[in-house]
């Protein structure tokens, strides 16, 4: 790991830790920036919705990401229960088989078992064994084997320096995405609800839900303004660099369930905000930090907080009265599948309506975000239409600078 002195302490550049719930996400992620990317399988895994890599997915997300400089990690973190277990030997080896570098886990069982049967399998405790102390985390080196201590979200800057300072391992925190209202998916509440087990990957997300809320028999809620009990996201761009400097290894996005649009821009906002602090010791003046501020917010609809780095989760972080779950982000107006150098003409996917005279950015891999006006639009009858508002139809006008296939193009404004 590249390491540099700044101006206070030695600075790392960490792994960037991205989610993708399925191969092309994976794609997204590997092509703008993550140094690694976690998903899950069809089976023993949390988010069972989001997780749609077959074995013959993970084969192809370890090629791609190998061919790229880049590892996968596959969650295998189901608390499992006796019956859970079956086909799991098999799953692990194939797992090493495949070329993934590390599993994600919560069982000590699932840990002993990898370690026996598929020995070049790294091995990653998950959040969810909410490790908030350097004695839990020497334990599970010692007992364990651990390769990596995922930080409990619920660390403060402190004891993530103390931690880190004392582990003999890597250690991993999170830096972006959902939170739990309880601690890490200790939590029955989708069980109860809707018999769907929050532990063995069938969270409802019941606490972001509406809900009357009542006290002595009277209503404090109003249809207009129902209660939910859902955290806001985390968005740690402020600790970046207190992380940096701490040491951890790896800095992890969550959202399995997200989309490629969210996964691009988050992922790409935080790889040009590492690559910035790492370049200049640490180093950012306010214009930069609000500059990288407003590039990740971009991609992100909901409310944010900073976690727990600052203080213990507290009334800020709840979303009392407004549902918020929405994955849709109505700024993301599609990908270019092509692009004429000599005509600078591009063929886009629509994905959101586009309309004639809106102010456009495009997000291109590894490039600063460039923007322009779209002048005309023409559908695939080669018709001139003032709005192209079929998600998924092909539509072309012309971009003034070259852009890629896969690259993404994001509203600013229209007229
Ligand atoms: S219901 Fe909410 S608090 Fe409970 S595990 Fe799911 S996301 Fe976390």
């Amino acid at each position: 790991m590249n390491k540099k002195q700044s101006n206070s302490s030695i600075i790392k550049k960490p792994e960037l830790l991205a989610p993708a719930g399925d191969l092309a996400r994976a794609k997204v992620a590997i092509d703008y920036g993550a140094d690694a990317v976690y998903l899950g399988g069809m089976s023993f895994s949390l988010r069972s919705r989001a997780s749609n890599f077959t074995m013959d997915d993970i084969r192809s997300a370890c090629s791609y990401a190998s061919s790229h400089g880049s590892r996968i990690h596959v969650t295998v973190n189901i608390i499992p229960h006796n019956e859970d277990f079956e086909g799991l030997e098999q799953y692990l080896k194939d797992l090493e088989d495949a070329g993934v570098t590390a599993i994600i886990t919560a069982s000590v069982s699932i840990m002993a078992l990898a370690k026996k049967v598929a020995p070049k399998l790294e091995v990653h405790c998950s959040t969810q064994m909410s490790i908030t102390n350097s004695t839990a985390a020497q334990l599970l080196i010692d007992e364990n084997h651990v390769d990596r201590v995922v930080l409990s979200r619920e660390c403060n800057m402190e004891e993530v320096r103390e931690i880190t300072s004392k582990c003999p391992v890597e250690t991993e925190a999170f830096i972006h995405g959902g939170m739990c209202v309880n601690i890490s998916g200790r939590c029955t509440l989708s069980n109860r609800m809707t018999l769907r087990d929050a532990n063995r990957g069938g969270c409802a997300q019941s606490c972001r839900w509406q809900y009357r809320l009542m006290e002595d028999g009277s209503e404090l809620s109003t249809p207009e303004n129902m209660f939910t009990i859902g955290s806001k996201d985390m968005m740690a761009a402020h600790y970046i660099k207190d992380l940096m400097e701490a040491g951890v290894a790896s800095l992890k996005i969550e959202g399995r369930m997200k989309s490629e649009y969210y996964v691009a821009s988050i992922v790409s906002g935080y790889r040009h905000l590492i690559d910035e602090l790492y370049d200049n010791d640490g180093d950012i003046s306010d214009e930069r930090m609000a500059y990288h501020l407003s590039e990740i917010n971009k991609g992100e609809n909901r409310e944010v907080c900073s976690g727990c780095y600052a203080s213990r989760a507290g009334e800020e972080s709840i979303i009392f009265h407004e549902y918020s779950n929405s994955t849709v982000n109505h700024d993301f107006l599609g990908t270019v599948v092509s692009y004429n150098k000599d005509t600078q003409i591009a063929q886009v996917q629509v994905r959101n309506v586009i309309t004639t005279g809106d102010h456009v950015e495009a997000l291109m891999p590894g490039k600063m975000n460039e923007e322009f006006d779209i002048a005309q639009i023409t559908n695939e009858e080669q018709e001139i239409i003032e709005r192209a508002n079929h998600p998924m139809e092909l539509v072309t006008f012309k971009i003034p600078f070259e852009v890629n296939p896969k690259d993404i193009l994001r509203k600013i404004s229209s007229k």
